[in-house]
């Protein structure tokens, strides 16, 4: 019999099944359209004797061993409900459901409650990784209870990436605690290239680099601090050239990004807990002015374009590559410090006491966010306890020794109206972070004048001061 079974025979579903059992792990799989499974096994050559085709959710119960674990690997939303729901009638108490889409961590919550009282396991995981990673080793977030993460740790610790042979997989908390993760993963991502795209925008627009030009530095950086997933492939794309054309790729692309919704999630979450995630937010922001093209377009004919141009504001070539690069550096510990503050509030709101360090660890491997990075954020949680990354060692010395250049880049680019809404966010975090004292005086003022809000006073513990101002005013 099989040790697991799998829904969903989607890009995901489909190379996850596989990286199952390549391990040695006996999977019997099951999709809405059966002529995907068909084709599915017909094509999983060696490894179609360890997986088993089904073709009903009560032929699938029946081929997994109980007590059975299944995963859902089919688009977020209604499906999982419905998929689940339909499941659940075939499966037994004991049994477990296993979500492992970019479910919203608020129906994960809705779900785990559901499916307990039917006696069933519900763990909601987030995994990262694309198609690549499904198949060859993702990172996984999970979320639910000991039990039920124990029951199938041996095959996610077995299918996961590995960072140094450690797995890229844990159980981050209960519930939904698994999709948070993934969900300010997601955000982080959004930041991360976004600012990668601001740069790459101050090089083309700002500093007239060819695309080869671009490839060699980011391929440069990929061997320092700035070493990632993310560089690397960007390095990549700027280097491909269209087939049709000739010309590189990137430059027939159309300028309009698309989002599935989990960047906007995390930045929503940030909002509902109260805590500042600006360069996330306005990464999310990012992409919805580059789907508005037809109204870019309109305003440059207002508006005219942009000078663009920065000539020698970074200093010659050399000395521009250097402050961009430790620009884009200084950018990325706002915008990991923001996510991981985030983390924190959600783990305090709902107890759920999330390991901040192993989430680091976590997504050492397999993820989209992968850099050496994270890295040294999971070493800086291991020496002790963090109340913001940015002030955190390695990272407050590395800002102190970039801050200048990131200042520099918003200011230049700003100058000559190129677009660096996530940079600039990240500037003004840092420098509202670390200034003692705020003009948020005058904001108490004003909303004591028109809503008697009361204020405290510099000079007094009491609460509740009022200012002279006139009602009728
Ligand atoms: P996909 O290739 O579009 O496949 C979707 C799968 O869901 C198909 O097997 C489809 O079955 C099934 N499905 C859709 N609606 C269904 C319904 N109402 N009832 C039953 N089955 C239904 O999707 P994917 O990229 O594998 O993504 C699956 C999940 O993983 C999503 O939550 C996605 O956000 C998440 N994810 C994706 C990536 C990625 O890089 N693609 C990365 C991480 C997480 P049919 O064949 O019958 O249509």
């Amino acid at each position: 019999m099989a040790d697991i079974g799998l829904v969903g025979l989607g890009v995901m579903g489909a190379n996850l099944a596989l990286n199952m059992a390549e391990k040695g792990h006996r999977v019997a799989v099951f999709n809405r359209t059966a002529a995907k499974t068909e084709a599915y096994i017909a094509e999983a050559g060696n490894l179609a004797p360890r997986l088993t085709a089904c073709y009903s959710l009560k032929d699938l119960a029946a081929a997994v061993a109980p007590p059975r674990p299944i995963v859902i690997m089919v688009q977020a939303g209604p499906p999982v409900d419905e998929m689940g729901q339909a499941l659940a009638a075939e499966l037994a108490a004991g049994d477990m459901l296993i979500d492992a889409g970019n479910a919203n961590f608020r129906d994960t919550r809705r779900r785990v409650g559901e499916y307990m009282k039917r006696g069933l396991d519900f763990l909601g995981i987030g995994v990262s990784g694309g198609e690549e990673g499904a198949r060859h080793g993702p990172s996984i977030m999970a979320g639910g209870t000991q039990k039920a993460w124990a029951r199938v740790e041996n095959i996610l610790f077995d299918i996961s990436a590995k960072f140094e042979g450690e797995p890229c997989a844990a159980l981050v908390g209960p519930e939904g605690a698994g999709h948070f993760v993934k969900t300010i993963h997601n955000g982080i991502e959004y930041a991360d290239m976004q600012m990668i795209a601001e740069i790459y925008g101050v090089m083309r627009d700002g500093l007239g680099f060819t695309p080869a030009e671009m490839a060699d530095i980011f391929n440069a950086w990929n061997e320092g601090p700035l070493k990632s997933y993310l560089i690397e492939i960007t390095a990549k794309v700027l280097d491909a050239k269209d087939d049709k054309t000739g010309k590189p790729l990137v430059e027939v692309i159309l300028d309009t990004a698309g989002q599935k919704g989990t960047g906007r999630w995390s930045a929503m979450e940030a909002q509902d807990l109260g805590v500042p995630a600006t360069v996330i937010e306005a990464a999310v922001a990012a992409r919805g002015l580059s789907a508005q093209r037809e109204q870019r377009l309109a305003a440059e004919k207002i508006f005219g374009s942009a000078p663009m141009q920065l000539g020698d504001a970074l200093g010659d070539r050399k000395a521009a590559l250097k402050v961009l690069g430790q620009a884009l550096l200084a950018g990325k510990i706002a915008a990991y410090a923001q996510g991981f503050a985030v983390m924190a509030r959600a783990s305090e709101a709902w107890d759920w006491r999330l390991p901040l360090g192993t989430v680091a660890r976590i997504w050492r491997a397999g993820c989209i966010i992968r850099s050496v990075f994270l890295d040294d954020i999971a070493k800086a949680y291991s020496a002790g306890a963090i109340t913001n990354l940015m002030m955190a060692e390695p990272f407050a010395s590395n800002l102190k020794a970039t801050e200048a250049s990131l200042r520099r880049v918003v200011a230049a680019a700003s100058l000559k109206g190129v677009p660096v809404p996530a940079l600039s966010s990240a500037l003004a975090y840092f420098d509202f972070s670390r200034t003692a004292r705020s003009t948020a005086n005058l904001i108490q003022a004003q909303r004591d004048f028109f809503g008697a809000h009361g204020f405290e006073r510099t000079d007094s513990t009491a609460k509740g001061f009022h200012g002279p101002w006139s009602t009728s005013a």
